[in-house]
């Protein structure tokens, strides 16, 4: 016994010198100083970040249809998404563009209410963002906030908030020049349709986009269309509802808006959707935002629809 303690305590100091003596040699390995390593060890730093960035900030597939695309020209791409027949893989620095977009949301509020502004930025009653749903659940968004004008303006009723930003170009020359409601139609159809809910009946939108590569602030009080919003909410419950593709923007392939869409190869060219319960013909949209079967008659489970089963047949084939 006496023996075997002796022995163990011998192989755990042999293991921690070996141990100690391969850090040294991992940290004695790389030579900074050699031509080109500190280049090299800098482009991995790069590549862990973006892996990173991708495991953080891929959100993965959304369960609602958004309020945010639903100004996006082509039915069928929404219907794609909608029935998650692709996702779009984003690189991490796509994905860090994105987080920085969501992270400008604090800076703007902070603005605000430096001049004097109320924002809300969460319902009281939830604790959660504002939010609007429609469609069975199937469609939704979530509000920037809400503000109130100091009493110097004049102005008592509350205003939407939507908050954006930009990179600097034409884009941004564009909203300088021409308004937002020209410059940039889809956040007009998104913050439209939030204004003419019900719940909520915003007639104005405070509207804040900035330019991130200089800081300049667009803003701007825009008079929201609640027939446009109105328009939006059948456009939205024709794509949750269709069990089949809606047309194509164009039959063409190399028509501009398709030429970089995402979904052009299950598009134009036949490719099959990626495998799970929305992109099978016999789901459809159920009340409370759940998913119904066909086949098996009934409520597809929640862990259940990323995986589909035997009987799967893509939504996107010809019977
Ligand atoms: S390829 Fe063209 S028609 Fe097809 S989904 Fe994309 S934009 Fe629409
Ligand atoms: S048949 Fe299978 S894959 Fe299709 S919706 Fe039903 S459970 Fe999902």
């Amino acid at each position: 016994m006496q023996n075997n303690e002796n022995n163990n305590g011998a192989m755990n100091q042999k293991k921690e010198e070996n141990s100690n003596s391969s850090k040294e040699k991992s940290a004695k390995g790389v030579n900074l100083n050699t031509p080109g390593m500190a280049k090299a060890v800098s482009r991995r730093i790069l590549e862990d970040i973006d892996a990173y960035c991708v495991e953080k900030y891929n959100d993965g597939y959304r369960n609602h249809l958004g309020a945010s695309l639903i100004g996006r020209q082509c039915k069928r791409y929404l219907w794609y998404i909608f029935r998650w027949c692709f996702q779009e893989q984003f690189t991490g620095r796509q994905l860090r563009l994105f987080n920085r977009g969501h992270r400008e949301e604090a800076r703007f509020i902070e603005w605000l209410r430096g001049a004097g502004f109320e924002v809300w930025e969460e319902d009281p009653t939830t604790n959660n963002q504002f939010r609007i749903s429609a469609v069975m659940g199937h469609f939704g968004g979530s509000l920037d906030g809400i503000a109130k004008l100091p009493e110097r303006y004049g102005i008592k009723e509350p205003v939407l908030c939507e908050f954006k930003t930009n990179g600097t170009g034409a884009g941004f020359n564009k909203l300088e020049k021409d308004g937002m409601t020209l410059a940039k139609p889809q956040h007009f159809c998104q913050t439209s349709t939030y204004g003419c809910m019900p719940e909520y009946n915003f007639e104005y939108c405070l509207y804040l986009n900035i330019n991130k590569n200089d800081d300049s602030l667009h803003v701007e009080l825009v008079k929201l269309d609640h027939n446009l919003g109105r328009n939006m909410l059948v456009k939205a419950e024709q794509i949750i509802m269709s069990q089949v593709a809606p047309s194509r923007l164009s039959d063409n392939p190399t028509y501009q808006e398709c030429s970089w869409c995402a979904a052009k190869e299950i598009c134009h060219k036949g490719a099959l959707p990626e495998k799970n319960c929305r992109s099978c013909k016999a789901a459809r949209p159920f009340e409370n935002a759940e998913w119904y079967c066909e086949v098996y008659n009934g409520i597809i489970p929640k862990d259940f629809i990323k995986l589909g089963c035997d009987n799967y047949f893509p939504i996107t084939n010809k019977v």
